[in-house]
């Protein structure tokens, strides 16, 4: 058995979503209307979230970091479970649809992690401007729109090899498709409910004490 973990960021390492945290701090009404697009799906993820950070002026940067260090709730449990992984030699990827700017002074604290996949910003414009080195490899269903943005099924393609144990960690729509690809899924919130539709192996968490019990089950 040899394990490799796939985890989520926002929503799952945090207790809520960072981008609708920091949109709904500094630019409420704006981000809003791009939000319902994105749920009408008349834009794609990716697009809208594009859109959102374009709202916001380069300068916000740090405002914005700042912002989320004070506000954003790490998950219980988190740092023992990076532990964990650590001493028995798990790779754990961190695989999220935010962006590097923020998501690495969150995470500075509890690293270093085998690898962190995530979307990148440009600041050297007005506004800030994403960009996205992870894009949908053939394989995704999205490839000809390239909409996922940060392709989670892509990343897991390209990192696991066929010996690993894929546990992939998440709570919502942009970790779908991922979870169809793990060996065995920890889900929250609306993964739970896919993952019963699909009749994926999956766990049920609440903290990442559940996440610990769930992988010392796996590897004993
Ligand atoms: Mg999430
Ligand atoms: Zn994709």
């Amino acid at each position: 058995m040899k394990p490799i973990i796939f985890c989520d960021f926002d929503g799952t390492i945090t207790e809520t979503d960072n981008i609708i945290s920091l949109m709904t701090q500094f630019v409420p009404e704006e981000s809003e209307k791009i939000a319902k697009s994105m749920m009408e799906k008349t834009i794609t993820f990716k697009d809208g979230v594009s859109a959102m950070f374009e709202l916001l002026s380069a300068n916000q940067k740090d405002a914005v970091v700042q912002y989320l260090l004070d506000t954003t709730i790490i998950r219980k449990g988190f740092g023992d479970f990076v532990r964990f992984a650590q001493e028995e030699h798990i790779p754990f990827y961190i695989v999220s649809g935010g962006v590097d700017f923020f998501i690495e002074p969150l995470l500075k604290r509890y690293g270093p992690f085998s690898g962190v996949y995530c979307n990148s910003a440009d600041f050297s414009g007005q506004q800030i401007k994403l960009v996205y080195p992870n894009s949908c490899d053939k394989e995704c269903t999205k490839f000809k729109s390239q909409g996922c943005g940060c392709c989670k099924p892509s990343v897991i393609r390209k990192v696991a090899q066929k010996e690993h144990f894929k546990i992939v960690i998440g709570d919502s729509l942009s970790d779908f498709e991922a979870a169809k690809q793990a060996d065995l899924v920890l889900a929250r919130d609306h993964l739970i409910k896919r993952c019963e539709d699909l009749h994926l192996p999956y766990k049920p968490f609440e903290t990442f004490y559940d996440c610990l019990d769930a992988i010392k089950e796996l590897i004993k």
